[in-house]
């Protein structure tokens, strides 16, 4: 029986699959070989196990990383000016500069025994989210040490004499690190570089030296104007064979200091008018000896490996960190100038229109800091979630730039004149950055995020793709042939699922014990983890490798796996904080926001399908109803923007980690004035009540007379007038220039 399978099933399928799934190259096949998958194998799996998220609990400081953040991050916080950092000095401070060395902010992730502070990811996360809500500059400069780059990668490939050279030095900052990956003509292709190493023998301290001469031109590259070392990725080849028969050696990393002749650091580059360093730099034959490698000689060729190992779990702390401080800040201060700017005589965040945008800012606020709060417990917990990592570079970058959006067109005015005084505008010029750097979206969820995950997530697949590239045939078709039965069963159960759940509209999926109110969302990830495990087997047997270039379906795939993520987040998260009923709001928006979007993707996936039949068969099968999940009701909305218009406990909750300000400067004047605001409501309500609806000197005198207020309350009111005017101001400047008329 097992032969005639063999024989009239498994060989044809085989064939089958070499002709339709492309052969995977090597940079490939080592990207897909990076990190792991984890709760993404899960809402792949059309059956969540959600005792794998829920039971890995919050995440943890230990006392000495809480002590950090409120210790030297605070003071941090407190020494930087960001208008004298971006638009006055177009740098950071030298005293900056020399605490950031001093408290070891350049070695957050080095081990201690290296000098460094051998913080966890979710401390490391939290240090760059806080700082970042004070300074995109300064988040930018003390996360690239710390992220991808010499650092990470000597710790995880380093030798010995590297690390005990380096790693001391990098964690004091006595060296400051790059890294050079992205040249002229290679960007997102990072893999085209024309930057080149050659084997050969040269002069190094006096002594003939086997290494490499290297050319190369990179652009972009962060902290390299002020880099002592500059982690170096080129194309290595040995045309005189030295090191054996192979020419073309592939991807290597070594460190180069910058000092070393032949090495240019290029002028500084002015990214979106933000002050961290950034700037080109380039090599003309610069010898550099093998041992510079990182990792040595054996590393050799490993280049992309390593760069992918440490993307996948490094991106999923940098640029989310960075947005989520970023979302976070944008909700408490928008709900906070909503709330004491009036027009008409009313907070403009009583109006609908503008409590409908505000509730789109807490709603995201609150998914990416559930997001990031349970990305980086897993990371505290050892994982390398390479698709969740760029799940959250993704939409942790496009959540922030709807956030800013969002709070810059409610700050209005405001928000758009510079000057110290604005504390969105420069956060709205650093959006484009986050989101370009570290796989840019566009690429990132068009290709990656579906793309890796559907085959790294599947249970089967990946090993049937091996199976079929495997050279020795015979051993092929018998590794195929024990997948297969597997493999039906599976599709057959997925079918049922996603049939089942898709009819029902989730109302029979099930949900895990303990978790009450949410249930009924639980439910409908079920139900949607069901729907794209079905959706995804469809377009792997019918598109196979074609699926590669179809980028707007494997884009929207994605986008359906990435909601599920953040929501399942989102869910956790709740749980976590223990369920409070004041939260609700929250999350009844942003899972019904992610909800509907899940169900958009799919009927575009749907509406798009290129086997136009396929398209039509899963639509009926799958959401025969069409939508079902709406976004937020106006109400809810209203309920939701409110939250952030009084203060609350939910509100601080939310808002964690923000930096509220030095007293005096734009922060805290406006954070100051709502607090005013909210404690005297009612002596203002009196006012009101009197026909008085403008609050300023003249009506609170006029209050007093008519004794709708008592003294007592007049000179409260006196104070919030006087907090609410100097909320609402914006800076001038007389040394602009001038224009001749
Ligand atoms: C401020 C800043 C700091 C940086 N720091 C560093 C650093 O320290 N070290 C370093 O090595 N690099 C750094 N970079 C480079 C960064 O990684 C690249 O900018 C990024 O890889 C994109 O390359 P590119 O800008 O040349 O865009 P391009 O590659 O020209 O891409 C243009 C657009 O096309 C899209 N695109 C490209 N290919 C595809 C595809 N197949 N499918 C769909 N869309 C696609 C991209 O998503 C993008 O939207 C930095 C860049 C910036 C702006």
């Amino acid at each position: 029986m097992s032969d005639l399978r063999k024989k009239w099933l498994t060989r044809p399928l085989l064939n089958l699959i070499k002709k339709v799934l492309p052969p995977i190259s090597e940079t490939e096949r080592e990207a897909m070989e990076a990190g792991e998958v984890w709760w993404d194998a899960q809402l792949l799996s059309g059956k969540p196990d959600w005792d794998q998220l829920l039971n890995m609990g919050p995440p943890q400081l230990t006392e000495e990383e809480q002590a950090f953040i409120d210790g030297p991050v605070e003071k941090l916080c407190e020494m930087i000016d960001d208008w004298e950092i971006s638009f006055e000095k177009r740098c950071i401070p030298e005293k900056v500069w020399d605490f950031l060395k001093k408290e070891r902010f350049f070695g957050i992730i080095i081990p201690k025994e290296y000098g460094g502070l051998g913080f966890s990811p979710t401390a490391h996360a939290d240090i760059v989210t806080k700082i970042s809500t004070r300074s995109t500059s300064v988040g930018v400069t003390v996360m690239v040490p710390n992220s991808l780059g010499p650092g990470e990668l000597l710790m995880a490939h380093g030798t010995d004499e590297q690390k005990d050279y380096y790693l001391p030095r990098l964690a004091d900052g006595r060296e400051i690190p790059c890294f050079g990956l992205t040249g002229v003509e290679a960007g997102s292709d990072a893999a085209s570089m024309t930057d080149t190493g050659v084997v050969c023998y040269g002069d190094y301290k006096g002594e003939k030296t086997l290494g490499m001469r290297v050319n190369w031109h990179k652009r972009y590259i962060t902290l390299g104007p002020v880099a002592t070392i500059l982690g170096l990725a080129f194309k290595l080849y040995d045309p005189d064979h030295i090191l054996g028969d192979q020419e073309e050696l592939g991807f290597t990393v070594a460190l180069v200091p910058t000092d070393t002749e032949g090495v240019t650091i290029g002028q500084r580059h002015l990214p979106a008018m933000q002050a961290f360093q950034n700037g080109p730099n380039w090599g003309k034959d610069v010898f550099i000896p093998m041992e510079w490698i990182i990792g040595g000689q054996e590393n050799v060729g490993r280049g992309w490996h390593m760069l992918m190992s440490a993307l996948a779990a490094g991106r999923g702390i940098s640029l989310p960190s960075l947005s989520t401080g970023g979302a976070k800040m944008a909700a408490r201060m928008t709900g906070a100038y909503a709330r004491v700017r009036e027009q008409f005589s009313i907070p403009i965040g009583k109006f609908e229109g503008v409590q409908r945008r505000l509730a789109e800012i807490a709603g995201i606020a609150y998914v990416l800091d559930s997001a990031h709060k349970t990305t980086t417990r897993a990371l505290d917990k050892g994982r390398k979630p390479a698709v969740v990592s760029a799940i959250m570079k993704a939409h942790a970058t496009y959540g922030l730039r709807d956030a800013i959006n969002d709070a810059m067109d409610i700050h209005a005015g405001k928000a758009i004149m510079d000057g110290p005084l604005n504390y969105v505008g420069n956060v709205y010029r650093a959006v484009p950055v986050a989101i370009t750097v570290e796989g840019a979206n566009i690429l990132t969820r068009s290709l990656m995020i579906f793309g890796q995950g559907a085959i790294r997530c599947h249970p089967y697949l990946l090993d049937e793709m091996l199976a079929a590239e495997n050279p020795d045939t015979e051993a092929g078709v018998t590794e195929l042939d024990k997948l297969l039965p597997k493999h039906i069963l599976f599709q057959v159960k997925t079918l049922l699922r996603g049939i089942f759940h898709g009819w029902t509209v989730g109302i029979f999926a099930s949900s895990p014990k303990g978790v009450g109110y949410a249930a009924k969302y639980y439910r409908q990830l079920n139900r949607y983890s069901a729907i794209l495990t079905l959706a995804t087997e469809i377009s792997l047997m019918s598109l196979g490798g074609e699926l590669k270039r179809k980028e707007l379906i494997s884009a929207r795939l994605g986008d359906v796996l990435s909601q599920l993520y953040l929501l399942s987040c989102t869910l956790k998260r709740f749980k976590d904080d223990g369920s409070p009923k004041e939260d609700r709001p929250l999350l009844e928006f942003a899972m019904r926001a992610g909800l509907h979007k899940i169900e958009q993707s799919l009927l575009e996936v749907y509406q798009n399908f290129p086997r136009r039949f396929l398209g039509h068969l899963m639509h009926f099968l799958t959401m025969p109803w069409g939508h079902s999940i709406h976004t937020a009701s106006d109400r809810q909305a209203r309920v939701c923007a409110e939250l952030l218009m009084v203060p609350s406990e939910t509100r601080d909750r939310l808002t964690r980690g923000v930096f509220l300000g030095n007293p005096g400067d734009g922060v805290d004047i406006v954070e100051q004035a709502f607090q005013k605001v909210c404690a005297n409501e009612e002596a203002r309500d009196k006012l009101k009540k009197g026909g008085i609806r403008m609050l300023n000197h003249d009506t609170i005198k006029e209050g007093l007379e008519r004794n709708l207020i008592s003294e007592e309350e007049a000179e409260k009111l006196r104070e919030v007038a006087d907090a609410v005017y100097k909320a609402i101001q914006v800076d001038h400047f007389d040394d602009l220039g001038q224009q001749s008329a």
